[in-house]
Order: C-alpha cells, then sequence, then structure tokens
C-alpha cells in the first residue's frame, strides 16, 4: 500500500509503502523508476469474473514475496536476471 502525501489538488508524493502482507514499511527509492524493493500485484477484473469492475493493487515486500507467497504457488513464475 503506497502512503500518499497530498501537495495540492495537482500533486501527491508517495510518502512510503507499506507490504500488503505484512504491514512493514518497505524500503522504497521510488523517485527512481525500477528502484523498487517491492512487488506490485496489480488485478483488474473483466466481465464474467466475480468482480466484475474491481481494480486493486498491492505491494508486497521482497521477504513476502520470497518467504510467503512463492512457497504457496504450484507453478513458479519464470525469472529472469536485468542488468
Ligand atoms: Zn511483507
Amino acid at each position: 500500500m503506497i502512503i500518499w502525501t497530498e501537495k495540492n489538488q495537482m500533486v501527491r508524493i508517495a510518502d512510503k509503502v507499506l507490504c500488503n502482507m505484512c504491514g512493514e514499511e518497505i524500503k522504497a527509492h521510488i523517485e527512481v523508476p525500477g528502484q523498487f524493493e517491492f512487488a506490485i500485484l496489480r488485478a483488474s477484473w473483466g466481465y464474467g469474473s466475480q468482480h466484475d469492475t474491481q481494480k486493486f493493487q498491492l505491494e508486497i515486500c521482497e521477504d513476502c514475496i520470497y518467504r510467503r507467497l512463492l512457497p504457496v504457488l504450484k507453478i513458479l513464475p519464470e525469472t529472469t536476471e536485468s542488468i
């Protein structure tokens, strides 16, 4: 969960990021694109689903991804390295 600070009606700044899974604050360099230390999971449910029109976003810390989420998956995601 990203906690936003409203600077004015046009500008809001990300103040801090809390992990949706453990609730802990995540060290985040959100002002630098691509420098996240958390995963962003987005859902946008479409026609025919039980949650049609609903959207949400989760921010999950690295520790929760590797210790809590990945172990319960039956199929692991493909991992690639970026330089
Ligand atoms: Zn966490």
